[in-house]
């Protein structure tokens, strides 16, 4: 502690701690997947200079850091050397989450991205939406292309929030496979095309390469929503996407503790909106300051739950996508099932695009997630009867709105995620009254199969 240090001797110092992040970061850069999710940039020397020696990170609940004298508070506060200040705009507890999350949706490239973490998958991504829908004189009346097939929550932040109540023009893509759809719809007051790979619930997949292509013929990015793959399958930025953003409260923080949302973008990314700063790294821009300005900011408890669950995030992965696989194939042939969705199966539309972007991470396995969609056989076309029976008599898993979950969960997606969109949006989703998703979680995959088989043996 020295209070007689002025601006320009903290501005050093800053820059010297940011070197040696740099450092545990090129380090960590040359780790396998499973280290980087272990260790992230948590090191002997932060343990020691920050945690008495603790080898697991810390909790810091406090709201705000003190500084030492006027002269550092001056060099932090004006963003002049690192700082996390005020627990609204950043934490330390959260920054050892952000820098794992980063360093895993990069995994296996050299591409430079940074994260902020946010209170809730909604907030992530509403905070990665908004600095894009700015108003621009050159670019006035902005619109969004987005692909239809979007969870329930995005589909009404949308349409609900943007649309109606902003006044932004939403334009849904029926069929994101469709390159001459997205192209259709695009045009220079466009600022993002954003997609979900794969969808929830259908599970409905696009060209990652080939949109991020089209999108940056127009000068814009493409915002990727990966919940339902995760690191450990598909990292869409090394295809070319510019933001991924993610519901932690799912797979990543798969025991089931917290809500949370995780931003992961490049640096300089493609816009023709927006500040050169916020181009240049566009996480941390967005945490400094709109984020600081909005609030959404994630519980320091919850970081560490995210990121304790993300240690196992590949064995898990390996695991639920093993089991969901059998489910799949046992479902594909039975006499109750219209169909079956599922990128693993031979029978899913896009099987062979699945196959090109969804690998289990540091291994030349395909595997293709724990989430899959299953119709089940009405007597009339919207009838919903025989699955209601079905979802009734389920025993172990549970009849609930969650997925990637450690517990096997089943959802009704018409009257639950999706209930809220009306019978025109749920068109629009793919979602039919007789769908239901399962999501496979951690348990013996032959008492997965027995729960959902005696479910089908009472209708
Ligand atoms: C759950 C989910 C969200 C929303 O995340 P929350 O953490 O619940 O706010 C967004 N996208 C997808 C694909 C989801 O499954």
């Amino acid at each position: 502690m020295n209070k007689n240090l002025d601006k320009d001797a903290w501005i050093k110092l800053g820059a010297q701690i940011n070197e040696n992040r740099q450092k545990c970061i090129n380090k960590a850069k040359k780790w396998k997947f499973d280290t980087v999710a272990t260790h992230g940039l948590y090191d002997l020397n932060q343990a020691l200079s920050l945690n008495n020696g603790s080898i697991m990170e810390p909790v810091y609940l406090s709201p705000a850091q003190a500084y030492t004298n006027s002269a550092e508070m001056e060099a932090a506060l004006s963003y002049q050397m690192p700082t996390w200040c005020y627990s609204r705009i950043a934490n330390p507890s959260t920054f050892f989450l952000e820098e794992t999350a980063a360093l895993l949706e990069t995994y296996g490239s050299d591409i430079e991205a940074s994260c902020n973490a946010t209170s809730s998958g909604m907030s992530a991504i509403r905070t990665a939406t908004d600095p894009f829908l700015v108003d621009d004189p050159n670019f006035p009346n902005p619109n969004i292309v987005t692909s239809s097939q979007v969870y329930g929550g995005t589909f009404q932040q949308f349409w609900i929030r943007r649309h109606k109540e902003q006044g932004i023009d939403v334009r849904w893509v029926k069929n994101p496979m469709d390159i001459d759809e997205w192209k259709s719809k695009i045009d220079e007051n466009s600022r993002f095309l954003y997609g979900e790979f794969p969808s929830n619930p259908a599970v409905s997949i696009f060209d990652i390469e080939k949109i991020a292509k089209l999108a940056h013929e127009f000068q814009i990015p493409l915002i990727v929503d990966s919940t339902c793959a995760s690191p450990a399958l598909t990292r869409p930025l090394v295809h070319g996407a510019d933001i991924v953003v993610h519901s932690a409260s799912k797979v990543m923080g798969g025991s089931g503790t917290s809500i949370a949302g995780l931003i992961i973008a490049r640096k300089n990314l493609i816009s023709k909106i927006g500040s050169d700063e916020m181009r240049a790294d566009f996480a941390i821009w967005g945490k400094l300051w709109p984020f600081r300005d909005n609030g959404p900011a994630l519980s320091p408890m919850s970081a560490i739950m995210i990121l304790n669950d993300i240690r196992s995030l590949r064995m898990r992965i390996a695991q639920m996508s093993d089991s969901t696989m059998k489910l799949a194939k046992f479902l594909e042939t039975h006499p109750k099932i219209n169909k079956v969705y599922y990128p693993g199966l031979k029978s899913f539309p896009n099987h062979n695009l699945a196959k090109k972007y969804m690998r289990l991470v540091d291994s030349d396995e395909n595997k293709y997630g724990y989430m899959l969609a299953i119709e089940i056989k009405e007597k009339t076309p919207n009838g919903h009867i025989n699955t209601h029976k079905f979802y009734d008599k389920l025993d172990m898993a549970w009849r609930a709105t969650d997925l990637g979950r450690v517990k096997t969960v089943a959802t009704l997606n018409a009257i639950s995620t999706h209930q809220q969109q009306g019978e025109e949006g749920r068109a629009l989703s793919a979602i039919k009254p007789s769908t239901c998703r399962i999501s496979c979680g951690i348990e013996n995959s032959d008492d997965i199969i027995a729960d959902i088989a005696q479910a089908l043996d009472a209708i």
